[in-house]
């Protein structure tokens, strides 16, 4: 599996003939992302950086760490609301032009927006339900894969799920947790989350 991985990079950025295009089209869409958090959080009085490219990782802004939720909330989907946007919008003019440029384009913002979505801690995904309250989807989402693990009798997915419960008790009994979220508008923002990933499940299986 690690070296499919690695295959896939290889496929990708550097044997693949196009190799400089997608390095290319992968930083402009990362760019594009951490232009949300930085737009954002320039918005909220967050002193943010301008978004700096790291050859070969990506990009970063550094912002100053908010102690209010809804803003902790609002920066770490902005990023992923800009790109998805960007994604959308390169997804529609690939299918009016087939330009290869483009369809690169929209299949990274996609795929980068899609795989920040995933709740993990380090990413806006984590950062997103963790403001939102809503860690409990740690326990469905281990649960799907407990599910899944044994209907397929999957070893390797049930100790994924293990560890995925591990990292939900971990999070859960954090030192730093700050004011809830009003309830109404943590169900607005749950839903805004949920609306992001289905957008880009969708899109990405129809450009794959
Ligand atoms: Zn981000």
């Amino acid at each position: 599996m690690i070296a499919d991985f690695f295959l896939f990079l290889d496929k990708y950025f550097w044997i693949d003939e196009l190799g400089v295009l997608n390095v290319l089209t992968f930083l402009l869409s990362v760019y594009v992302h951490e232009h949300g958090h930085y737009f954002m959080a320039k918005k909220l009085g967050l002193k943010p950086t301008r978004p700096i490219i790291i050859p070969f990782v990506g990009a970063y802004v550094s912002i100053e760490q908010s102690e209010n939720n809804l803003d902790i909330f609002k920066v770490a989907i902005a990023g992923p609301v800009l790109g998805t946007i960007f994604g959308l919008l390169c997804f529609y003019v690939n299918l009016l032009t087939n330009n290869n440029f483009i369809y690169q384009l929209a299949l990274f913002s996609l795929l980068i927006n899609l795989a920040n979505l995933i709740p993990l801690p380090f990413l806006d995904g984590g950062k997103i339900t963790k403001a939102l309250g809503i860690q409990a989807i740690h326990i469905i989402i281990a649960g799907v894969m407990f599910t899944v693990a044994i209907i397929y009798k999957s070893y390797s997915l049930a100790i994924i799920g293990i560890l995925w419960l591990v990292m939900y008790i971990f999070i859960k009994y954090q030192a730093k947790n700050y004011a809830p979220i009003h309830r109404k508008t943590a169900f607005i923002g749950t839903g805004l989350y949920l609306i992001l990933i289905l957008l880009l499940v969708v899109h990405s299986y129809l450009l794959i």
